[in-house]
């Protein structure tokens, strides 16, 4: 089942998400759904909450840039209670994009490095550590589940820039071709 993306401005997107265990109601299906919601949104990661829910899950197929990067035609993983627990190398600059934050692509400066802490769809724990493209898609998961968001690390005068664009967003007043969610009027 699709489900509607939270758009800029809904607080969930703000929370710190929250761990789970491995008897979380219907777990199986809200990967198949998310997995469902980023393939039909042409995403290359989705975190649970930009579906609206404030937990540390996230998933990711780097396939769309394997042309890129040939590592990443096989690069498709679940993370759960993920925690990046060093981040090093030399930062490099690459720009993003994000499916709550339609029509806005910044360039983002990131460490090229890192090394996670988490778990996989069968709550086996695991450390590894990635580069490259892999690397910044799962910096950029990770972000979500830590209430960040990729404007967060935009420089301060690109980020005015951006403002208005911002505001339009979480008032709906966006296009994007897949299913949405705006924040409720107060
Ligand atoms: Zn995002």
């Amino acid at each position: 089942m699709i489900l509607p993306i939270y758009a800029y401005g809904d607080p969930v997107l703000r929370k710190e998400a929250e761990e789970i265990t491995a008897d979380y109601p219907k777990l199986k299906e809200l990967i198949a759904n998310m997995w469902e919601t980023m393939y039909a949104s042409h995403g290359v990661g989705l975190a649970a909450p930009q579906v609206g829910l404030p937990i540390r899950l996230f998933v990711i197929d780097g396939s769309p840039f394997a042309e890129d990067e040939p590592s990443l035609e096989d690069f498709k993983k679940v993370f759960i209670n993920a925690y990046i627990l060093e981040e090093e190398g030399e930062a490099w600059e690459f720009e993003e994009g994000c499916l709550s934050i339609p029509g806005v692509r910044e360039k983002v400066k990131r460490e090229g490095t890192i090394t996670i802490e988490y778990m996989d769809e069968n709550f086996q724990l695991k450390e590894e550590t990635f580069d490259g493209l892999a690397a910044r898609i799962i910096q950029h998961e990770h972000d979500h589940t830590d209430g960040i968001l990729f404007v967060d690390h935009v420089n301060p005068f690109r980020r005015r820039l951006l403002t208005k664009k911002l505001n339009d967003i979480s008032k709906g007043k966006v296009d994007a071709d897949y299913k949405m969610r705006f924040p409720k009027k107060r």
